[in-house]
């Protein structure tokens, strides 16, 4: 394969939504693939009708779609190896399944459903391995044709050879061997014609010339069957690269009781894809060194086989918040005012008419403030409505006896000057402070709680500006009717 263009292969299966696996799986075949110069391919692997859900496909490429993972083959896209669809390349299979049976290599098999239960259960009690017994292969051929012809349902099956080993060359796990006494003599093609999945997988990475194939841990177990496959028909394997499980912080298998599975629920939940591209890249793989905030091309440009692990990778949900917020971050505040506005057309600000240099403001103000878009909004709805309420808190810890002169004062102040810029706000409560004698603290507090009802928040002089003289005005006037209580009993910290 020296010289030979990378080819890899992403092969969902529908199951109506993409599991946060999935999407680590390709994810790092299309690192894997753009870091190559090599192509990576969507192929759907829609051969098990029982699992056919309405829309599935269309909820995968739109997911993919919104990450940002674009393929070079695949559905929508076309390619020299379609179709892309397993569903639609049924006649293939069969073609190949024949092709085996010829060589001796599978079998027709004719069992009924009781006969199988039975063998299992007898197998059981036995304490033997569960596994068909090739029964099919003692019918004589004449048998066999004449079934096929009445039209008697059947299987087609893999032909197992006994006491031999079989060894998975995978580049993450070296070699792994398998003894095929244990292997089953899988079925390649079902009852209702379509073919499994082994088949189907092996067929289709033949002919789509895939290099690589790399995919969860969980389909390590299967492929002694598919390196049979390969040997049988007398092909070339790719090479293998067997992803870490993906881990609950209990290390157990990540699931979806504990926590979301679905990238679709993450994307819901506000996450940038940004963020979950970086968060997903470290769930088996790093750089070599310290660094955890990678942007996509960066990860193109470090991705390497070499340096995904074996153990299994813990899913923590605070490096995602953490890396959410970092990417969040690093964002040009033009692209968060276009998101921000989205956000406010789901919000309950929805119709209030808001100019983009004061979404601007705001974004500046609280970009170090907050993990995701929303909290923009939830985290200061006092940049859009005047406050309703005040912090108890803060009352009983800020509001003091003089507080109410003091805010008129500074109120009056306020009201003298136009055109206000940030620095006139701090040079306005500077130089009443100093007038008055007394620490900023006792203008900054109340001022605060007055025109945002709380306690915290961005640097109050950009807050009074961002929130503007008129507005600031009606709020502390606001502020002085509601706010009745006083502590005279606290000692003045101020
Ligand atoms: N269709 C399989 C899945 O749903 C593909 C596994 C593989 O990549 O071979 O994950």
């Amino acid at each position: 394969m020296i010289n030979e263009t990378p080819r890899v292969r992403f092969a969902p299966s529908p199951t109506g939504y993409l599991h946060i696996g999935g999407l680590r799986t390709a994810l790092y075949n299309y690192l894997f693939a753009r870091n190559t110069n090599g192509k990576f391919i969507l192929r759907i692997e829609d051969t098990d009708r029982k699992r056919y859900i309405e829309g599935a496909v269309e909820n995968l490429l739109n997911t993919l779609k919104w990450v940002g993972l674009d393929y070079d083959e695949g559905p929508e896209v076309g390619g020299d190896y379609g179709p892309y669809y397993q569903s639609k390349r049924l006649d293939i299979y069969k073609k190949y399944a024949e092709e085996l049976i010829e060589k001796g290599k599978a079998y027709y098999a004719f069992d009924t459903p009781e006969r199988l239960k039975q063998l299992h259960e007898e197998q059981l009690k036995k304490n033997e391995q569960t596994k068909y017994d090739k029964f099919a292969l003692t019918l004589p051929e004449e048998v066999i044709k004449q079934k096929i012809e009445s039209g008697e349902p059947y299987v087609v099956r893999l032909n197992v050879p006994p006491d031999k080993s079989v060894i998975v060359d995978d580049l993450i796990r070296g070699k792994v061997e398998f003894d095929t006494n244990i292997v089953d003599d899988q079925i390649l093609i079902k009852s209702d014609g379509f073919p499994t999945y082994h088949l189907a997988n092996v067929v289709d990475d033949h002919l789509m010339k895939i290099t690589h194939v790399i995919r969860g841990e969980e389909w390590l177990s299967s492929t002694p069957k598919h390196v049979l496959l390969y040997d049988f028909f007398g092909w070339e394997k790719p090479i293998f690269a067997h992803l870490p499980l993906l881990l609950n912080p209990d290390k157990t298998k990540l699931s979806k009781r504990q926590g979301d599975v679905a990238v679709e629920d993450y994307k819901d939940k506000g996450y940038l894809k940004e963020a979950l591209i970086n968060f997903v890249a470290l769930l088996g793989w790093n750089a070599g060194d310290e660094q955890e905030f990678f942007t996509l091309d960066e990860l193109i440009h470090k991705f390497t086989l070499e340096r995904v692990h074996k153990a299994g990778a813990v899913f923590n949900l605070e490096k995602l918040v953490w890396l959410n917020a970092e990417h969040l971050r690093s964002k040009p505040n033009a692209e968060l005012l276009q998101m921000l506005r989205e956000e406010l057309k789901k919000s309950k600000y929805a119709d209030l008419k808001i100019e983009d240099n004061k979404l601007l403001l705001i974004i500046e103000a609280m970009k170090p403030r907050v993990e995701f878009v929303k909290e923009f909004i939830t985290k200061c709805p006092y940049f859009y409505e005047a406050p309703t309420e005040y912090d108890e808190k803060v009352i009983k810890k800020r509001w003091k006896e003089d507080s109410p002169g003091l805010l008129l004062k500074l109120r009056d102040k306020i009201a003298q000057l136009d055109d206000l810029k940030k620095e006139d706000y701090e040079n306005i409560l500077n130089n009443l402070a100093e007038e008055l004698n007394i620490g900023k603290g006792k203008l900054i507090h109340p001022v605060r709680l007055a025109v945002s009802g709380s306690g915290t928040g961005p640097g109050i002089y950009n807050l009074l500006y961002i929130i503007g003289k008129d507005e600031c005005i009606n709020r502390i006037n606001r502020a002085l009717e509601k706010i009745k209580t006083t502590n005279p009993d606290l000692t003045e910290e101020n």
